[in-house]
């Protein structure tokens, strides 16, 4: 318990919070009296930190009152940008901002408001209830880089998507991309307790992570180059006889057609593309497919390639299903939605939303897989077999770079106004400069924040959003898990901040929604939500207070029973969802959106291969750099090198240096690496720099550092299945700062 509270103190209550500041919503307790919080601590019961806080899960303190937090209402008075606001009332705000909207959606249509959104600690069904009885198709996040896209084409092949890995009995676990080491506290625990007992841990990284210097097998893979690697695996799982007779045979359709299609991607000519050695490529997929049963994490690298995306998710996801590796114990789990509890797709009201709208959504008639017609068609064969559909808010959305650009030229359509909550795009979004000359033009903008962010500086008004400790959370993984994990607000939100809950209900209500919104407060919503359950329980913090969570059954090799959620009801090696879609039903190679075979012209301006995106401590994508304790830990952005590439180039520990692409260039810091290929350069994302101006133009230094300044939104860059743009894998050059280059525009 606390060590830093009395707990004989009369009057302290101990409430059952959660942290925020990042996917894996930490168990918190929170020591709260007449109101106010007094200390915070891990839940030593919450069964995935058992505890434990990272860095950042321990400033919640900090950032409950920081003094640059948004306490009320702002009303944009002078220029935008120009920082000149006047505290409004709720009331004022939200009844400026309904008549705002329905003069567009009266004009325009309703398709002219989008709103952008961050990562998922808000409650995002909510959001997309509005827009629905709104009458918007228009919603969006950076869902596209973040395993939406593999949750869409993996669902296509085998009707859901493993999200939740029964590593207890595994003999084997890929780590593609992702390094839990910095990024997943929780996750680094477990897998290096299971690695005692004999876990084969493989890990795919261009970098030598915290994570990969854990590994059995580290393969430094080209970045951007995964496709290649994900067929040359297929190849020697087949033609090595390692797949899965039993289970391809009974369960699966198309075997012949994939042994045929893989015939040619061999280790060997997988290797110059990838960078790694034939052996390297072959022993590591004979440990993957002998090491049974076996995992590969999910995780959102490969979401970030761009062009070859979706046929690398489509590969990856072959490789589970012909070495079995699907629902058995030990492996990759299709746990299908709660048929327990209401999920969020059924909070969503997603059949309020006239056809003739869902037909406008921008971005669909290019990338279906994550817009309507995919999701469309996904949602029916999930309801024929599990009984209920993913999430639509994530799974189905508009195609953020193509709203910026139907901002900017209102082509197919104009798009007026913008609600943004929880993001702040400028910094988190791709191709900075589209972004940026987006948030600029469009008619209207409304943020809801924690700060003045960028993004927040360009709108019209800025809503102050309560935080963790402020607000209750269930945490049920998108509604792709059947689990649920159940946390209270510690105090009501401080000043006068708001649940995003409110936002969204309380604009509707000013709209005439209000007999679509029967919960009035979000403990109402939620309550709702778990009443199924049948805990018998009165309230939403009475469940929070005595059960908490909710963890069914778990009941192995549903399909069984059921069937796949394919129109076979078989795993589609050959996907006939796909195929309906326009896609190949195969995955061909595509090779990276900018590489040295397809691209030798630009790949001899910009020799290095670029990885951004990656996370890093203590920060979250684009947050906490107003923390002083967090800052302190890394105060500065630093890419990192090779010392043998930076000794060609002059560059030391330390210099600044631009880093860039046919997109533009950034300035950071040279750490120097033998972590890294000499051909690679990583650059971590987010960077801004709250401390200064943040008034138009300098914006907090939101060009300086920002990474997403060099990626790629181009269509032709783009997954044609998801949409995703190129955040890995694109060519690059880096040269020392200097006085001149300094002044030269780019
Ligand atoms: S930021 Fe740290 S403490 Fe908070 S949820 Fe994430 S891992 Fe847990």
């Amino acid at each position: 318990m606390s060590k830093n509270i009395d707990l004989q103190q009369e009057g302290i209550q101990v409430k059952k919070s959660a942290c925020y500041f990042c996917h894996q919503n930490c168990g918190v307790l929170a020591y709260v009296k007449d109101g106010k919080v007094l200390d915070i601590e891990g839940d030593p019961d919450f069964p995935t930190n058992q505890g434990g806080l990272c860095c950042r899960g321990n400033i919640a303190m900090d950032h409950l009152d920081h003094p640059a937090r948004v306490n009320f209402p702002l009303k944009r008075v002078g220029e935008r940008g120009a920082g000149q606001w006047q505290e409004i009332s709720w009331d004022q705000a939200l009844t400026e901002i309904a008549e705002k909207l329905a003069n567009i959606r009266d004009e325009f249509g309703a398709e002219a408001v989008a709103t952008a959104g961050g990562t998922q600690r808000t409650d995002d069904w909510a959001r997309r209830r509005f827009m629905n009885l709104f009458g918007s198709p228009n919603g969006f996040h950076n869902s596209h880089l973040c395993w939406i896209p593999t949750f869409m084409v993996e669902t296509a092949i085998y009707g859901w998507c493993p999200f939740d890995l029964d590593l207890g009995s595994s003999r084997c676990l890929v780590l593609w991309g992702q390094n839990p080491g910095v990024s997943g506290m929780p996750e680094i625990h477990h897998i290096m307790e299971l690695k005692e007992k004999g876990l084969k841990l493989i890990v795919i990284d261009p970098r030598y992570s915290e994570t990969a210097a854990k590994a059995d097998m580290w393969l430094p893979i080209r970045p951007g180059s995964d496709l290649a690697l994900a067929l040359a695996w297929l190849h020697v799982i087949i033609y090595e006889g390692l797949f899965d007779p039993e289970f391809t045979d009974e369960w699966c359709v198309g075997f012949g057609e994939l042994a045929e299609h893989v015939a040619d991607f061999s280790p060997e000519w997988a290797a110059p593309l990838t960078w790694l050695t034939e052996e390297q490529i072959r022993e590591s997929a004979i440990m993957y497919a002998s090491n049974k049963p076996g995992n590969i994490q999910w995780g959102t690298s490969i979401d970030q390639i761009g062009k070859p995306a979706g046929a690398a998710m489509h590969a990856r996801a072959l490789l589970r299903a012909i070495t079995g590796n699907l629902d058995v114990p030990g492996s990759d789990l299709l746990t299908g939605p709660s048929l327990e509890y209401v999920t969020d797709e059924e909070m969503e009201a997603n059949d309020q939303l006239p056809e003739e709208q869902k037909a406008k959504q921008i971005g669909s008639d290019k990338f279906k897989m994550v817009t309507w017609p995919g999701y469309s068609r996904i949602a029916e064969l999930t309801k024929e077999v599990w009984g209920k559909a993913p999430t639509a808010e994530w799974m189905c959305e508009a195609h953020p770079p193509s709203v910026f650009r139907a901002i900017l030229t209102e082509k197919p359509y104009p798009v007026k106004a913008l609600l943004v909550s929880a993001t702040n795009p400028i910094n988190s979004y791709g191709e900075t400069k589209l972004t940026l000359a987006a948030l600029k033009a469009v008619e209207f903008m409304v943020t809801c924040e924690y700060w003045l962010t960028p993004t927040a500086m360009l709108s019209d008004y800025v809503l102050p959003i309560a935080g963790a400790l402020e607000r209750p959370t269930i945490t049920s993984s998108y509604g792709c898990a059947d689990f649920l994990l159940a946390s209270q607000r510690a105090i009501q939100p401080m000043y006068e901040r708001r649940n995003d809950y409110n936002f969204w209900r309380d604009l509707g209500v000013k709209l005439g929604q209000k007999e679509m919104w029967p919960w009035e407060t979000v403990e109402d919503a939620y309550f709702a939500k778990i009443e199924p359950l049948g805990y018998g329980v009165e309230s939403y913090d009475e469940f929070v207070e005595n059960h908490r969570f909710h963890f069914p059954e778990r009941e192995y090799q549903k399909y069984k029973r059921i069937g796949f959620a394919t129109p076979s009801r078989k795993v589609e090696l050959y996907s006939s969802t796909l195929e309906a879609l326009g896609y190949p039903p195969l995955p061909p190679y595509i090779g990276p959106a900018e590489n040295e075979t397809d691209d030798p012209e630009i790949a001899a301006e910009y020799p290095f291969v670029l990885t951004t995106g990656g996370g890093h401590m203590p920060y979250h994508h684009s947050e906490h750099f107003q923390i002083k304790t967090l800052r302190f830990l890394s105060h500065e952005p630093y890419m990192s090198m090779n010392p043998a590439a930076a000794a060609k180039l002059s560059i030391e520990e330390g210099d600044w240096v631009w880093i860039e692409t046919k997109r533009g260039r950034i300035k950071q810091k040279a750490n120097l690496t033998q972590a890294i290929d000499p051909r690679v350069i990583f650059t971590p994302r987010g960077w801004w720099y709250p401390e200064r101006d943040m008034r138009d133009p300098e914006l907090g230094g939101c060009l300086e550092s920002n990474t997403n300044i060099l990626t790629s939104c181009d269509d032709d860059d783009c997954d044609p299945m998801s949409g995703s743009w190129a955040n890995r894998g694109l060519l690059c050059k880096v040269y020392k700062v200097t006085a001149e280059n300094e002044k030269e525009a780019k």
